[in-house]
């Protein structure tokens, strides 16, 4: 942002010699409680992120290139609130709740009420990002895809999302998000519906795509048409449940739902 001239701060706070903001750790509901200041390559190489929230350590390696990876952190990820950035789509399938801490005290927030428009967020100006909560049990149907022009950039659009069947094998639960695809990660919320109930057979992906290319409408600019994102969010979209539901498939008699 200041590198851009969109803000020019009269103070800096450095808050890398913070250790209380910093740390992965297993939670008892089996999910993952992450410290602001990780680091994506943390979230990329931890067994814990790995085992809980898959979906999270697969997002983190599409973020730029190593050096990117080593030196971001996952609050500033989401404290930027970048509408193509990959972190943010992926905890809002996880369907994370972020710890906000400030003057007035501790508050917890759900992340679908977190961003509220490009680069904006619910954070208040004397606020900081503590800690990400992503709840259990893990998620064994997950997927993620984006398309960038090169390895290591923006997505020009990406689709996160998890399926979650019941015990008849029917998908029960579907979050599936779009990024690069408006000013803040959105739910596709018609593709979702699409899958939900079904046993995520090709017509019903199929049907998903549709909706989501039908519900969605993405930004025009120099990198790609809205039509074009529009297509990109439908094929992506596809793929995200196609993985989902094979990956359900292999780990079928895991602990994960
Ligand atoms: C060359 C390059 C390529 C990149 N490619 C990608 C990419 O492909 N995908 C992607 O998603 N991102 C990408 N990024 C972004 C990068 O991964 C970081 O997530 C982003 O730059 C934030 O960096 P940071 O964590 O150092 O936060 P900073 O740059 O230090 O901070 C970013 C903003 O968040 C605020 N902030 C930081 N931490 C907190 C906190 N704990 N609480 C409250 N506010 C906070 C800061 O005040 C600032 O406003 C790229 C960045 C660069 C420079």
């Amino acid at each position: 942002m200041m590198n851009m001239r969109l803000v020019r701060p009269a103070r800096l706070v450095d808050i890398n010699a913070v250790p209380e903001l910093s740390g992965i750790a297993a939670r008892a509901d089996g999910g993952v409680t992450i410290g602001a200041l990780t680091r994506h390559t943390d979230l990329v190489v931890s067994p814990v992120v790995h085992d809980r929230a898959a979906l999270l350590a697969t997002a983190a390696a599409h973020v730029g290139h190593r050096a990117i990876r080593n030196r971001g952190t996952l609050g500033g990820s989401l404290a930027h609130a970048d509408p193509a950035a990959e972190l943010p789509a992926a905890l809002v399938a996880l369907d994370a709740t972020l710890v906000i801490e400030g003057p007035r005290g501790r508050r917890r927030l759900a992340i679908a009420d977190f961003f509220v428009g490009l680069l904006t967020t619910a954070l208040g100006a004397d606020e900081i990002l503590v800690a990400i909560d992503v709840p259990g049990p893990p998620h064994a149907g997950w997927g993620f895809a984006e398309l960038a022009r090169r390895a290591g950039d923006f997505a020009i659009a990406g689709v996160a999302g998890i399926a979650r069947p019941d015990d008849s094998g029917r998908c029960r639960d579907a979050r599936l998000v779009a990024f690069g695809a408006a000013d803040r990660p959105v739910r596709l919320r018609s593709a979702e519906g699409a899958l939900i109930g079904t046993t995520l057979s090709d017509e019903a992906i199929t049907r998903a795509g549709a909706e989501a290319a039908r519900e969605c409408d993405p930004p025009d600019d120099v990198h790609a048409s809205s039509e074009y994102r529009r297509h990109l969010v439908a094929v992506l979209t596809e793929d995200v449940a196609r993985a989902a539901r094979d990956r359900r498939a292999a780990a079928a008699g895991s602990p994960c739902r």
